[in-house]
Order: structure tokens, then C-alpha cells, then sequence
């Protein structure tokens, strides 16, 4: 094993950790990021982002994931291209994280891994995926106007994805696989009393079918009892089935909700440890865009140079005086 002492380490490489890296290194923390081997995250899948500010014709997802990276590179940030394997975490010592037989030491880590949206594992999901089939009703529901679509999953997601999309849609179907619906009442209220909002249920999705112009024609479906197929024809479809945050690593060691989020002391980004700082989709189950991402990952960034700054150690007076004396006897020859 080969050991590695850092300043701060950052565990993920989407908008939340490299912004975090970017406030780390403008505070000469050098930071170390452990990107992990796809990094740029969600948005390394994306196509156009229109909603993120200070891009007003927008921008490819893997383009401003780009720009994310250099602009942290040119303040000093290290990165690693490879996935974090195994971490110990402590409360207030030194941390390790392990990328392979490398260990990266240091007193302050911020976890940025992120969440992954669930897929629905049938033909046609991923290969659709930016031609039609979309997983981000806020990021992408703007492109349907007029569009027939249908959004898959019972839960509040789903419901709060088409609320916003039937402003934009023709259209509306709602797809889910139970009659009950597991969204709260206020949520399914606001649901129905939209015109163009209709419900199916229950019907399983079973394939994503493309049109002649290769983007998403149809959904074929299943009804869940009688196994009764249909075809739902669309110009879009959203899966919106939940999120599963990228945890695993830390499990057992902070403190995580029970749907595998990182716990933090909000307003801050501190964890249940000490000198650990959780940021981003990570922790955020209910906005998930890439700008709170970036500002949460500023705010664990702020959060662990503050928690560095005030460790015990020399006093500052102490580290001047010794510098003084250094620069005294190098002006001297003595
Ligand atoms: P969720 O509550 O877990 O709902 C997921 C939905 O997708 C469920 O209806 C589930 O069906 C369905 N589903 C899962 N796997 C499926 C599959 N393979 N095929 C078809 N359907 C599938 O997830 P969520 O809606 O993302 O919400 C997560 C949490 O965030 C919840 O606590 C929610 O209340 C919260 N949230 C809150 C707000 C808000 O308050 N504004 C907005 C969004 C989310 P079943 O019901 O049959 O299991």
C-alpha cells in the first residue's frame, strides 16, 4: 500500500464535489478529488442543459462537467480517475480513503457521490436516454411542448414531475403499476385537477419503442393482473421510480436515513463524524439540480477549511516566529 498524505480529500466528481474542489483550492488546500472512473456524474448523461445560470443558450451536460473540472485544475486541485474501493473514516482523526493500493490520508473529507436515478431495467431505456427518455422532468420537461408523454412511477416524484411537465405537454399519461398511488394525498390532488393529466394503472412498462426518426415513438405496456399488453404512443417519456444515493461506501460508518441518504447537521454539511462533510445528491432527496449540487458542494468546502482552520495544533504565533527566525538566519548566513 502506498500512503498518501493530503490536506482534504473529495470523494465524487460531479457539480457538488467540483465545486467543492474549486473553494478548496482558492483556499490553498490543494484538494485531493477521487472522481471515480465515469466521473462528471448525472450529467456526463445528460444533452443540453438550459437551467443552469450563466449558460443563457446552454450547455452539453459532459461540456460544463468539463469546464467544472478545469476551472478547480487551474487553482491547484489533484484528481484521481478511479473509483474510491474502501474507506475508514474516524470521528475527528486522520481518515484514509482507498482507490486500489493507494491510501490518501487526511483530516477532512467531503462526500459528493452522488444519486442515481432508478431505471426501470427494460429494451429501450438507456439507448432512448436523451432522445426521449429521461429520468429529470425539471431538467428536460421543457422540451415536450406539445408533446404526448408519460410518466412512470407512483411516487411523489413522479406526480411533482407532472405537475411540471403538463405545463409544457399536450398530453399527460401518469403509468403506474399499483391502482393506489404511494405519492401524498395533497400531491395526487394537485395531480388530478389537471385537464391534460390522465391516469393509468395498473400497467407495467415493458419496452421503450423508437420511431422512424429514432427518437422514443411508444411505451408498451402491461396490465399488472390481466397481462393485457397496449402501446401508449409518445413524443416523451419520464422514469421517475426514486433515486438510490451512492452511500455504500460510508455505510455503517456516518449516520445515513433509511433510504441510504448522508445525514447532516443543516444548515451545515457536517456528517455524524467529525472533519466528514457530506454535499449534494448525496444528502438532497427533494431538489437534486446541479446548481443547489454546486452550492452545497461550496458550503462543504467552506465548512471543512473552517473545521481545518480551527483544529488544535501550533499556534499561528508559534508557525510566524519560526518562519521569522528561518528568513533572519537565511539573510544572516548563520
Ligand atoms: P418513491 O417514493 O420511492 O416512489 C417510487 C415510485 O416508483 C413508487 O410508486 C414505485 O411503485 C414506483 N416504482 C419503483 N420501481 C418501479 C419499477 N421497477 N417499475 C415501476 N414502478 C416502479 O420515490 P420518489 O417519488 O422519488 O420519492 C422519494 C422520497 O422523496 C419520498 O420520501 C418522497 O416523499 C420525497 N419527495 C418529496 C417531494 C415533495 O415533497 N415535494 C417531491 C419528491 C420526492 P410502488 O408504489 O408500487 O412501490
Amino acid at each position: 500500500m502506498t500512503e498518501h498524505e493530503e490536506q482534504i480529500i473529495i470523494i465524487g466528481g460531479g457539480p457538488a464535489g467540483y465545486t467543492a474542489a474549486l473553494y478548496a483550492a482558492r483556499a490553498e488546500l490543494k484538494p485531493l478529488v477521487i472522481e471515480g472512473f465515469r466521473w462528471g456524474g448525472q450529467l456526463q448523461n445528460t444533452t443540453d442543459v438550459e437551467n443552469y445560470p450563466g449558460y443563457p443558450e446552454g450547455i452539453m451536460g459532459p461540456e460544463m462537467m468539463n469546464e467544472f473540472r478545469a476551472q478547480a485544475e487551474r487553482f491547484g486541485t489533484r484528481f484521481v480517475t478511479d473509483d474510491a474501493t474502501e474507506v475508514e473514516l474516524t470521528d475527528g482523526e486522520t481518515h484514509t480513503v482507498k482507490v486500489g493500493k493507494d491510501a490518501y490520508r487526511a483530516k477532512a473529507v467531503v462526500l459528493s457521490m452522488g444519486a442515481e436515478p432508478k431505471r426501470l431495467g427494460i429494451p429501450g431505456e438507456m439507448e432512448l436516454a436523451g432522445k426521449g427518455v429521461s429520468t429529470c422532468g425539471v431538467c428536460d420537461g421543457a422540451f415536450f411542448k406539445g408533446e404526448d408523454v408519460a410518466v412512470i412511477g407512483g411516487g411523489d416524484s413522479a406526480l411533482e414531475d407532472s405537475i411540471f411537465i403538463s405545463k409544457y405537454a399536450d398530453k399527460l399519461t401518469s403509468v403506474h403499476r399499483r391502482d393506489d398511488y404511494r405519492a401524498s394525498k395533497i400531491m395526487q390532488e394537485r395531480a388530478r385537477g389537471k385537464d391534460n393529466i390522465e391516469f393509468l394503472t395498473p400497467y407495467v412498462p415493458k419496452e421503450f419503442v423508437a420511431g422512424d426518426d429514432g427518437k422514443i415513438g411508444s411505451v408498451k405496456l402491461e396490465h399488472a393482473e390481466s397481462g393485457d399488453p397496449k402501446e401508449l404512443e409518445v413524443g416523451g417519456a419520464f422514469v421517475a421510480i426514486g433515486h438510490i444515493p451512492k452511500s455504500e461506501l460510508v455505510e455503517g460508518q456516518v449516520d445515513l436515513n433509511e433510504d441510504g441518504y448522508v445525514k447532516v447537521q443543516e444548515p451545515s454539511t457536517k456528517t455524524s463524524l467529525d472533519g466528514v462533510f457530506a454535499v449534494g445528491d448525496l444528502v438532497d432527496y427533494t431538489y437534486r439540480q446541479a446548481v443547489t449540487a454546486a452550492g452545497s458542494g461550496c458550503k462543504g468546502a467552506l465548512d471543512a477549511e473552517w473545521y481545518l482552520r480551527d483544529l488544535p495544533g501550533p499556534a499561528p504565533e508559534e508557525h510566524w516566529g519560526k518562519q521569522t527566525a528561518e528568513i533572519i538566519s537565511a539573510v544572516d548566513g548563520s
